[in-house]
């Protein structure tokens, strides 16, 4: 079974932004910009904005946390995203999600400038996407897609099943796929049978943000399986949505967890903070 190294990929992916970033510097006299909020306490989101934050200085982003409480009036942080927006030293605007209940998500993305979003998580790019005109793609699923090419894994015309349907994950990796020529099943909370129709996958990529869900039974053999979730039990062990210790000598290739796709969503989101800047020079 091949383990699919995410580190390994990620670090291919920091020595090519490095450069894009040396290049950009010396094109603009400045670095490229990334704004990253953080409403509230989440430790996990706390966690996710202290790596990005090493990632950028890695490879030479220049970041700008900002920390709003939990409490503060919803204002400040709709605010800030519309004064970031005119701020030409940011290039890009991450608001760390979940955010506390008082804050509405949807008005956020709504308020990011689509040409200041590394994420590729406004409505409008979004949309480019589903249009086949992508100008910035989803974080996640655009890094399992460069760990797919980095092992020569080939798409086209085998059967994907995506497990999950969320936005920022189960969407977009379902659309990407499709755009590789692969044949694509969607399934979700409602889907019947779950483990017969993952059972027939050739690339399986599970994101359902339940822990260990899908096991060997659920698994076809030579599968390729991607495990996009990401838990912290009370046991500190961290660990995905599949339970990866049933698939050696039975799948052909696997992410682990943590070192699959965690790193890459991060070197994707460096990626595509520079390719927003170099739409300003
Ligand atoms: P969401 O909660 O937004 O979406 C979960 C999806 O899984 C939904 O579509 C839901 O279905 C489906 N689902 C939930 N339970 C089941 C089930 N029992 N059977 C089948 N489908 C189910 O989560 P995200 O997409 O944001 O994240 C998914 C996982 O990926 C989480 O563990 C998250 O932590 C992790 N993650 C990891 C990242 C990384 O970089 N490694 C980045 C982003 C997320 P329905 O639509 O019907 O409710």
């Amino acid at each position: 079974m091949t383990l699919l190294d995410g580190k390994k990929v990620a670090e291919h992916w920091r020595e090519l932004t490095k450069k894009r970033v040396q290049a950009f510097v010396k094109k603009a006299g400045k670095p490229p910009g990334l704004a990253v909020i953080l409403v509230g306490e989440d430790p996990a989101s706390k966690v996710y904005v202290r790596n990005k934050k090493l990632e950028c200085e890695q490879v030479g982003i220049r970041s700008f946390q900002h920390n709003i409480e939990s409490f503060a009036p919803v204002e400040s942080l709709y605010d800030l995203i519309r004064k970031l927006n005119l701020d030409s030293n940011i290039h890009g605007i991450l608001v760390q999600l979940p955010l506390p209940d008082a804050f509405d998500k949807n008005k956020v993305l709504s308020l990011i400038s689509p040409f200041k979003d590394p994420d590729g998580m406004t409505y409008e790019n979004l949309g480019y996407s589903w249009a086949g005109q992508s100008r910035v793609k989803s974080c996640t699923p655009q890094g399992v897609m460069e760990i797919l090419k980095y092992y020569k894994i080939p798409v086209a015309g085998k059967h994907a099943v995506v497990v999950g349907r969320s936005n920022i994950v189960g969407k977009p990796m379902a659309l990407y796929l499709m755009e590789a020529d692969a044949t694509v099943t969607v399934c979700h909370s409602k889907t019947k049978n779950l483990e017969e129709i993952t059972a027939t996958a050739d690339i399986l990529v599970v994101a359902v943000g339940q822990p260990k869900l899908i096991g060997k039974a659920g698994v076809k053999k030579g599968a390729v399986v991607i495990d996009v979730g990401m838990h912290r039990p009370a046991d500190g062990n961290l660990c995905g949505d599949v339970k990866f210790e049933e698939l050696e000598g039975w799948a052909s290739a696997v992410t682990p967890v943590p070192g699959g796709v965690g790193p890459m969503t991060i070197a994707m989101l460096m990626k595509n903070t520079v390719d927003l800047a170099e739409l300003t020079v």
